[in-house]
């Protein structure tokens, strides 16, 4: 694996590897990888001839100022994880490196009603963040496909509409979500939690089960209240949401849309830690 910390050198090496007719694939991500994150890279070694993996904590998605600067980072293990998965470039750029006009000037992206429901609503600005981050790591590393994770499901949706407008060019391919035994989504935020909380928090993926295996016999409202009472009595002490929605539009589930594809989503607090998941259902 080749690491590069600056565009320029990175972008040089790429055209050369462009010019042999190889065929990029890239896995942005903020680093502290995991299995999830891995899931992406063996995607890319799958389907693409060179497989670049980003690690960059971006300042400008986080919304919450303390959650940024508990945001984990395992360079070292990560440099060992994505040599032992066969990576062959990773991109480790500084934020002048991003953001070339520091971090206050960031470009406005038209998301739509998107950017302001489910997360964007709890997250204020993080889409606005993600969409710039992602923009400009596009330009820089030019791939023929893009990895993105199904855990972070509305993100998949909007970054996809983002691209219809500037990289059409570029192909999405979103990844399933990567579980521990336990059924809890893989998350870096999950090192921040504590062994019980952990076992704890795979309540949240058996909620949306719930809300899954019911569907067909109770009402919707029902569905989610139950699925909110056992989360908050199984050890979560908050919760931002949780939505049964159409999996296209991210609206929720209408009489006109019930028989279309469903996706339950949701987002709580355990031990301070924000954690999110959601299920086709
Ligand atoms: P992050 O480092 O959290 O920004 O994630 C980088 C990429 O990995 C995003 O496309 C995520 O959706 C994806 N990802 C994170 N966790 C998982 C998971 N458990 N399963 C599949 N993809 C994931």
């Amino acid at each position: 694996m080749i690491l590069f910390k600056t565009t320029a050198t990175l972008q040089h090496y790429l055209n050369k590897l462009r010019n042999k007719s190889l065929t990029i694939g890239f896995v942005p991500t903020m680093g502290a990888l995991h299995e999830g994150h891995l899931s992406l890279i063996k995607e890319s070694r799958k389907t693409c001839n060179i497989t670049v993996c980003s690690i960059f904590v971006n300042p400008t998605q986080f919304n919450d100022k303390k959650d940024f600067e508990k945001y984990p980072v395992t360079i070292e293990n990560d440099i060992f994880l994505l040599e032992t998965n066969n990576t062959n470039i990773l991109f480790l750029p500084s934020v002048n490196e991003i953001y070339p006009g520091g971090i206050n000037k960031l470009q406005h992206f038209d998301i739509g009603y998107l950017e302001n429901i489910q997360e964007g609503k709890y997250r204020p600005g993080h889409f606005q963040g993600v969409c710039n981050v992602v923009f400009r790591l596009l330009e820089i590393v030019n791939p023929n496909t893009l990895f993105l994770g199904r855990k972070d499901y509305q993100q998949y949706l909007i970054l996809k509409k983002m691209m219809q407008q500037f990289y059409s060019t570029v192909n999405v391919q979103a990844v399933d979500i990567a579980r521990e035994s336990n059924g809890l989504a893989m998350s870096s935020r999950n090192m921040r939690l504590s062994n019980s909380a952990r076992e704890k928090a795979a309540i949240l993926n058996k909620a949306l089960h719930f809300i899954q295996q019911n569907l067909s016999v109770r009402s919707v409202d029902e569905l989610v209240q139950k699925a909110k009472d056992s989360i908050l009595e199984n050890g979560f002490d908050e919760i931002n949401y949780i939505e049964v929605c159409d999996a296209e539009t991210l609206l929720p589930v209408t009489n006109e849309t019930k028989h279309k594809q469903l996706i339950a989503l949701a987002a709580a607090f355990i031990e301070e830690v924000r954690l999110i998941d959601n299920i086709m259902l």
